[in-house]
């Protein structure tokens, strides 16, 4: 079998995700691979692909015995023989997996690290062929992140002390350079393929919410999103407490988990909720490491947490199916006073004096940038992705801020006051300071202060308070001002060379909702169980009975039965007979073979039930143009009678021939301006959007540019081929006074490019 007829028939799957044919490709042709994907893209499947089809075992290091056995599980229930070795099995247990993986039973095999020295490893290494070792969750290697594990520094001693050099793969949701570099390094690989797929998370929805009652927001919230899964994470244990009273109080099926309980009482909570034996569960950050539970639909944070990083990886628990899932965050002013507290009163163990103040410098500015995501009226996604190293332009569409209304002021007037104001302070107030001068407050500390004989004192008094804060907001976050990174954060001159230019305007966007609102936004991208109709979700209950029905038959959790986009997908198929039921994403043979009798029948119960039903209505702002259902399904339809619409997805970009023409090409110009200008012609409709990397990887295909890791930085440069086509690399400055190199292309590969998007298009018609 290749890597599509493994995909098909183990997992049920149609076609890869972004990335991992790439990848899986790559580790075929013999190479090492450094993979970097979001959580939920599909890392899994890059690695077990590939060790079904190469000819001797595969071992995968994972940090954490849950996700071994979460993920033998799955591959079991796919009918793939996997098995792990770690202190959860007893010596017997253990001799017992290893005679299997000698006599050739396993293609998998997982392993946590510390056993990778145990001399019963080595000796059972000696008599097996190890094509891959796969490194999952790589930057644990990294001494850097919060996830260090020493036991993974020895996985290369392991490596090395093979008698042949298997091929290394690892794989991470961590994109800093630094743990880059360390993986790439530590794990000795070889001339990687380095794969970085988009940090986005398409299907999650990103709000803040500015509320005076949480605790209502929350109930609400839950009860109108009655038998879905979520995670609502507070600060403190406290607080987790007090919610999940106020939660069974209120008749709401919830479990809680904090430090403060024991072991025993944590596992079998999380279990409940794995289990979806209850719905929700309060947890404080110490919940979610290990938990790959995929149909988290929502995960709401009662406080701020105190990074950017924590934040994307504890929203990430959401909508890791692929389906669409929200993360709201409920912010008040009063997270930022716990927060500090929590920071100030963080114990070290061992850390030298100056280390400390590094880390607490770090600590720091992470809150701060925090705050400024909870505080933005622009994009939420793109923040997150900005902070991560993605820029993007246009805002997502698809987040609690784009979906506001929000009404633009100028006051690049008042900006000019307010930076005079932080002039005059000499850099020593914070912003309460700074507002109540402008305002002209006559309190008792600006009375100390005497920042009542400034010049800017009561030059703002017209303003309101919340204006002012938005504005200093958006002077931070454009760098007019800086705020520093101690506990006092105050706020001193930035660069405000650009102001001196009479066209460069100063806008805040301020809400026009009002603050108390709590329903859930209007136009968020609408989930796929939205499209169901009455009947379709009669069906999608049913199955999801049926599910549960096997989940504690098999004692599994139910998402590893099949998850709820395969449900959906099948509510929307109303499959009928085997071949149908394969059609069904996330079907393959195994599981079909399992339980897909027991589903058709469940399906065709309900048909005869409801002759006629339609069980979805394509509306949504996805489905709008495209792609026609194929006969077979249609076939399908008229044989069970329920009446089916066609089913639309967006395409990717494209040109039409048309636009070819109106491309006004230059002598040289850079990716990004190719993509504005591909985006400016093209008069396709209903597409996805073009990104720089798009084009990029499109070039790197023709073999005319590659990136390279150097000095620890993958840097994008010219082939041979790409150079004799006249790419060529020039260097510039940023405003920070970096130097750095950008690609320039000649027309002749402007030209290529354009064509490779118009034919793209032929080949669909
Ligand atoms: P990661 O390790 O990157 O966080 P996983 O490997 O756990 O992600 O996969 C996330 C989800 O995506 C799983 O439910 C998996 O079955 C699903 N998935 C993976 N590959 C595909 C694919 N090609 N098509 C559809 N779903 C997929
Ligand atoms: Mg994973």
């Amino acid at each position: 079998m290749n890597a599509k007829e493994v995909l098909k028939f183990y997992f049920g799957y149609e076609s890869f995700k972004t990335g991992q044919e790439e990848i899986i490709e790559a580790i075929l042709a013999g190479n090492d691979v450094l993979s970097i994907m979001p959580t939920g893209a599909g890392k899994s499947i890059c690695y077990q692909v590939p060790a079904l089809i190469l000819p001797g075992i595969t071992i995968v290091i994972s940090p954490l015995i849950s996700l071994m056995q979460d993920q033998v599980k799955a591959l079991n229930e796919a009918g793939i023989h996997a098995g792990y070795i770690n202190s959860s099995l007893s010596e017997t247990q253990i001799m017992k997996v290893y005679s299997l993986a000698q006599e050739g039973k396993f293609k998998i095999l997982y392993v946590a690290p510390e056993r990778l020295e145990s001399s019963e490893f080595k000796s059972f290494v000696e008599n097996v062929e190890i094509s891959m070792v796969t490194v999952d969750e790589a930057h644990c290697i990294s001494q850097w992140g919060q996830d260090f594990r020493p036991s993974y520094l020895k996985i290369i001693d392991f490596i090395d002390s093979l008698r042949n050099r298997p091929i290394v793969s690892a794989f991470t949701a961590t994109a800093t350079e630094e743990v880059k570099t360390d993986i790439t390094c530590v794990l000795k690989l070889k001339n990687p393929k380095v794969v970085v797929t988009g940090f986005d998370r398409e299907n999650l929805y990103y709000d803040v919410k500015k509320l005076k009652n949480k605790d209502g927001y929350v109930l609400d919230y839950i009860k109108s999103h009655p038998n879905e899964s979520g995670i609502i994470y507070a600060a403190t244990k406290k607080r987790v407490d007090d919610l999940f009273e106020l939660l069974l109080g209120s008749g709401i099926s919830a479990a809680k988990y904090h430090a403060g309980m024991s072991n025993e009482d944590r596992k079998n909570n999380q279990n409940d909720f794995i289990f979806d034996r209850v719905q929700v569960i309060v947890a404080t950050n110490a919940f979610g490491m290990g938990i790959d539970k995929s149909n988290v639909r929502f995960v709401i944070h009662y406080n701020m947490p105190q990074s950017m990083e924590n934040y994307y990886q504890e929203a990430g628990r959401a909508g890791r199916d692929g389906e669409a899932a929200q993360c709201i965050l409920l912010f008040s002013p009063q997270d930022i006073v716990i927060n500090k507290f929590l920071l100030e009163h963080k114990e070290f163990a061992d850390v030298s004096y100056e280390d400390i103040n590094l880390i607490m410098e770090r600590d720091i500015r992470r809150l701060q940038i925090m705050e400024g995501y909870c505080k933005t009226s622009e994009c939420l996604r793109n923040y997150i992705l900005d902070y991560f190293g993605e820029k993007r332009n246009e805002p997502c569409d698809n987040c609690g801020n784009c979906n506001k209304d929000f009404k633009e002021i100028d006051m690049t007037e008042e900006a000019k006051t307010v930076i005079n104001c932080v002039w005059e302070a000499k850099g020593r107030f914070g912003s309460n300071i700074i507002i109540g001068t402008l305002l002209g407050a006559n309190t008792a500390r600006i009375r100390e202060l005497e920042t009542f004989k400034y010049k800017t004192y009561k030059a703002l008094e017209k303003c309101n308070e919340e204006d002012l804060r938005l504005l200093i907001n958006q002077l931070i976050l454009k760098g007019y001002i800086c705020q520093t990174a101690d506990k006092y954060s105050v706020l001193q001159m930035g660069n405000i060379e650009p102001l001196r230019d009479p066209s460069t305007r100063i806008m805040i966007r301020k809400s026009t909702e009002s603050e108390n609102e709590t329903e859930t936004t209007k136009k968020r991208r609408s989930k796929k169980t939205d499209i169901l109709t009455k009947a379709g979700y009669d069906l999608f209950e049913r199955l999801r009975i049926l599910r549960l029905t096997i989940a504690s038959e098999e004692g599994l959790p139910p998402y590893i039965i099949f998850n709820d986009k395969t449900l959906i997908d099948m509510v929307i198929k109303t499959p009928l007979d085997r071949a149908q039921m394969l059609n069904v994403s996330g079907i393959g043979e195994a599981k079909f073979s399992k339980y897909g009798e027991r589903f058709i029948e469940a399906v065709r119960e309900f048909v005869d039930e409801n002759p006629g039903a339609v069980t979805f209505i394509s509306d949504s702002k996805d489905d709008e143009a495209g792609i026609i259902s194929s006969d077979s399904e249609n076939a399908a339809a008229s044989r069970s009678g329920t009446k089916r619409k066609t089913k639309k997805t967006k395409e990717a970009f494209y040109l039409n021939p048309e636009d070819k023409n109106k491309f006004k090409y230059k002598d040289l110009c850079n990716i990004i301006e190719i993509r504005d200008e591909l985006k400016r012609i093209s008069s396709a409709e209903n597409i996805k959007q073009l990104f720089g990397t798009d084009i990029f990887r499109f070039l790197t295909d023709l073999g005319y540019v590659n990136e390279v890791l150097t000095d620890g930085r993958l840097v994008k440069q010219a082939t041979e081929t790409g150079i004799s086509k006249g790419i060529i690399s020039v260097e510039k400055i940023s405003e920070k006074g970096n130097v750095y190199e950008v690609l320039m292309y000649p027309a002749e590969v402007q030209k290529e490019i354009v064509e490779h998007y118009i034919e793209k298009k032929e080949e669909i018609q």
